[in-house]
């Protein structure tokens, strides 16, 4: 008996899960609202199960409705989120509370009517509707905030588990359905007095759909992005490792800013970045060294090689500088064959050091096509010595580099 409800209960997940990822997975054709408006429908069912429809599992005593359909509910919000973004998730959401309240509103009215046993055996059954309102107007709330808590989690969770999405969704699933299990049996409780085996079997059936549903959506997941990208340059892991809004965001925010020659940051970024930089080490009462990088006689390798063989010479010097950065450094390309080096936390003496350090390996491991090394010009300048702001640093390391230059190349100068 038990056994056999534990089998339709997956019957039933599993057709929840393929009929509703199949409608959110066409969602450019069909548009999104017939996935949204499912889930509204699904709603009804769902809180209809929850009052009045409980199974016998090996485990205890549960409704279909919450443990089941509720979880895959949830699960599917934040599919959704994942593949679109936070404002599409919230139409549903406010979609459900509106629509619960609307219920809620009109069976106030409804109760006036007198009716008529127009159909015979059938009689109105307001209480029901009222207490059903309540329930899904209850159910709703805790979604709402189930909603956000569940999305906050993900996105927490991706940072410990960086290529999982099966353990993400896992881990929010649980710590979600949880919270979610413990406010609706209250609310089970002080309407219908449902006993504590309801709570105790509801939750590990939760637990269990939480289980099921994360590796569902990750196949999902998995096997949606493999048939889209048939080819894929792509690593499996980094298909697998499903972005959201905010991380494909952050991810695009990373790439601009950075020179397409080189890939390290150009010099917008440095505009950005170098001020706060600044602003920060003065808070801290730190020094912050700066540098200008400039390659000597570039030109003679452009008119040698050709240019292709420059810009090969420039990346290799740029991939080198950028192996050499410590935590506090950044790496920008000014323009051409400058490029700008920022330190924190670096005085004037060390920030000399590393220059000299800097000036040493590029000589040492940068070679023309011809196998002549590649040497560089340095001018280096310091927020203790020669001004606070941007300009001033950029101006001080320039003068110092244009001495360096005049005093033969393959040089620092430091103030
Ligand atoms: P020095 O700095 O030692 O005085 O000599 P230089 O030859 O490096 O001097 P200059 O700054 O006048 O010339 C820089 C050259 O760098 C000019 C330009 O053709 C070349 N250059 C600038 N950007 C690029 C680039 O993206 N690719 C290539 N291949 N060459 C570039
Ligand atoms: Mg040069
Ligand atoms: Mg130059």
């Amino acid at each position: 008996m038990g056994t056999e409800n534990l089998i339709l209960l997956l019957i039933e997940a599993g057709f929840y899960f393929v009929f509703m990822v199949a409608i959110l997975h066409m969602r450019h054709q069909l548009g999104i609202g017939v996935f949204v408006a499912a889930l509204g429908v699904m709603h009804f069912l769902e809180t209809y199960l929850a009052a009045v429809f409980y199974i016998e599992l090996p485990f205890g005593v549960i409704s279909p409705g919450s443990s089941v359909l509720f979880s895959g509910k949830l699960m599917m919000i934040l599919l959704l989120y994942v593949k679109e973004d936070a404002a599409v998730v919230r139409a549903p959401i406010y979609g459900l509370l509106a629509g619960n309240f609307l219920t809620v509103g009109l069976s106030f009215f409804l109760r006036h009517h007198q009716t008529i046993g127009a159909v015979p055996g059938r009689v109105a059954d307001l209480a029901f509707i009222d207490e059903m309102g309540w329930l899904m107007l209850w159910g709703t709330m805790l979604l709402y905030v189930d909603s956000l808590a569940i999305i906050l989690l993900y996105e927490r969770l991706g940072r410990v588990f960086r290529k999982s999405t099966t353990m993400r969704f896992f881990v929010a699933g649980v710590v979600v359905l949880t919270f979610d299990q413990i406010g609706f049996y209250a609310a089970l409780n002080f309407l219908n007095g449902a006993p504590i085996a309801v709570f105790w079997g509801g939750w590990i059936a939760k637990m269990m759909a939480a289980c099921a549903y994360a590796v569902l959506i990750s196949v999902y997941l998995y096997y949606s992005r493999i048939s889209a990208i048939p080819v894929s340059p792509r690593p499996i892991s980094d298909i697998f490792a499903d972005l959201t809004f905010r991380e494909r965001y952050e991810d695009l925010l990373d790439r601009s800013g950075r020179d397409a020659l080189t890939g390290v940051y150009d010099r917008s970024r440095l505009e950005f970045e170098a001020p706060r930089m600044l602003s920060s080490m003065m808070a801290a009462g730190k020094p912050m060294a700066l540098m200008i990088v400039d390659a000597d006689h570039f030109k003679d390798i452009n008119d040698h090689f050709g240019h292709l063989a420059g810009d090969s010479v420039l990346k290799d010097l740029a991939g080198r500088l950028q192996t050499v950065m410590r935590s506090g450094d950044r790496l920008f390309r000014f323009g051409g064959e400058e490029f700008v080096v920022i330190c924190e936390d670096l005085g004037p003496e060390a920030g000399r050091a590393h220059a000299e350090a800097l000036r040493a390996l590029v000589e040492a491991d940068i070679r023309r096509p011809d196998g002549v090394a590649v040497t560089v010009s340095i001018g280096v300048a310091n927020s203790y010595t020669d001004g606070t702001t941007l300009n001033a640093l950029l101006s001080a390391a320039d003068t110092r580099l244009y001495a360096a230059k005049s005093a033969g190349r393959n040089r620092v100068v430091a103030g």
